[in-house]
């Protein structure tokens, strides 16, 4: 083999892992948005096969010694070439460990599960939905020691969402907001609190949808290639950085929630969309992480959408949209209310300062099953307790408590701390991108696109072309430091609610 013919060869592998991706990516978002309600059992039947057939195409010794060759010729391979090779080897090393009948049964399992938790979620009874989970975690334990077995199970679980984040690293991250977010949100309490009645008006869907068009408009997306559909729970699946699909879920008695998915899932798209596309069909597309996504998604949705400065600017325009359910609210209103802070039951609906307290018990709570402390029966009192102790709210059922998220369901443990960690960059990679450009007097006008330029030059082109941590370094113009986040956290809030 010489070195020509092993890049064609990694090519051809590589695309065809590709064309197994988009299959099971196809089914998925199928079976997410227009299947027909029963309908899951063929699509398991024919994911376990997909699964089946991709692993048996990388995890061969026909892959190692191609990966092994490339390897040994690095100099002369450019530098996509060699984080191809690099990143290819590290999956390989991992997924050669996990027997081809495990990994089958396993996607077989998460197409069930995910089943089985939406029914269970709708009649709030979490029993139906508890031997799934029993086997999920079963799996993500010993997944884990193949993942990497030097590691106590959770921190290898953790390490694959953000590579280097352990659970040493997540106490002393999740100490420092709860240090200096626990007294804001005390003094928040002894305030009057502001009304947001107006935003849980009646809001019909079809001008919702209308208004989705405009939101996604506003943030840039190009429509040829990025769709919005309608979910239970809101996600964004890329098959390339030219084919970006998002979804929401249209609630009619409230704006915001909607709204807020769409810019939320708007900003995941907007990174995918601008990774470079020398990248596609090859593993450096896409996302580099779950926290550098979440860092994305957050950015556009929280740090912009929820800004003054950007809701002054497309206030009239919502005024359009809702004119009978916003009558009398002007724009500061409006403002004010889309930022009331008040601890809650649902994460996906948390303001800005209470999110992370969601995202703490989710991770307290993953940290003792992935350990054995917490058997999976016990998670909804535990779960209620913790919300109790956390942010002082009583769960009234587990619809609303321990099966609000699909997260479990799709076996994703580790994943939660990311949207915190996420938000956490984000609010550095404002502190930095401030430095450099007139982030809000863009935005006063109306427009975000210089954002969007900043961040596809710091952060989207890249793909996984780097490891997250430099990203990260990179955006934020040094190492990361919780600090920003509490900072941006306690003046914002301290100026809305006059603390
Ligand atoms: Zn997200």
């Amino acid at each position: 083999m010489n070195v020509t013919t092993a890049i064609e060869k990694l090519n051809e592998l590589e695309t065809k892992m590709y064309a197994y991706a988009s299959a099971e990516s196809a089914l998925y978002l199928d079976g997410a948005t227009v299947a027909p309600k029963d309908t899951a059992e063929g699509r398991g039947v024919a994911l376990g096969i997909l699964a089946g057939e991709s692993h048996k195409l990388f995890a061969c010794e026909e892959t190692k010694a191609l990966l092994d060759f490339l390897g040994e010729n690095k100099q002369e391979l450019d530098e996509k070439l060699n984080r191809r090779v690099e990143l290819l080897k590290r999956d390989y090393g991992m997924l050669s460990k996990i027997p081809a009948d495990e990994y089958m049964e396993y996607a077989r399992l998460t197409n069930d599960a995910s089943d089985i938790w939406h029914r269970a979620k709708e009649t709030s009874d979490f029993s139906i939905f508890e031997p799934y989970l029993e086997k999920l975690v079963a799996f993500n334990i010993k997944f884990a020691g193949y993942y990497d077995s030097s590691k106590l199970p959770y921190d290898a679980l953790l390490n694959e969402y953000e590579r280097g984040v352990d659970m040493k690293y997540l106490d002393n991250f999740f100490n420092t907001l709860r240090n200096k977010l626990v007294p804001v949100i005390k003094a928040i309490s002894q305030k009057p609190q502001i009304d947001d009645s107006f935003l849980h008006k009646h809001y019909p869907a079809e001008v919702q949808r209308k208004f989705s068009d405009y939101l996604m408009e506003v943030m840039g997306l190009d429509r040829n290639h990025c769709t919005i559909g309608e979910t239970e729970h809101p996600f964004t699946l890329n098959f390339s950085s030219q084919d970006v699909r998002i979804t929401t879920n249209y609630d009619e008695n409230s704006l915001a929630d909607s709204m807020y998915s769409v810019i939320h899932e708007g900003g995941h798209a907007l990174y995918e969309l601008g990774v470079d596309r020398e990248l596609d069909y090859t593993c450096l597309a896409g996302g580099v992480s779950m926290g550098v996504h979440e860092s994305q998604s957050r950015f556009y949705e929280n740090i912009v959408g929820r800004s003054e400065a950007f809701v002054k600017a497309i206030y009239p325009k919502v005024k359009e949209f809702f004119p009978e359910q916003l009558n009398g609210v002007d724009a500061d209103m409006f403002y004010k209310a889309i930022n009331k802070a008040q601890p809650s039951l649902i994460r996906t609906e948390a303001d800005e300062l209470t999110y992370c307290f969601h995202v703490m018990i989710r991770y307290e709570i993953e940290k003792q099953l992935i350990s054995g402390e917490l058997a999976v029966k016990d998670i909804p009192e535990t779960w209620n307790s913790l919300y109790k102790e956390y942010l002082g709210v009583d769960v009234p059922d587990d619809k609303h408590g321990c099966l609000q998220d699909s997260h479990w369901s799709g076996g994703s443990f580790g994943y939660f701390p990311s949207y915190a960690l996420g938000s956490a960059y984000g609010a550095q990679m404002l502190a930095n991108m401030e430095k450099e450009i007139d982030v809000w007097g863009g935005i006063e006008n109306g427009s975000i696109s210089h954002v969007t330029e900043w961040l596809k030059d710091k952060v989207h082109k890249y793909g996984c072309l780097k490891e997250p941590s430099e990203i990260v370094k990179n955006a934020c113009g040094g190492e990361f430091d919780p600090n920003y986040y509490t900072d941006y956290l306690v003046s914002k809030y301290t100026s809305l609610y006059n603390l």
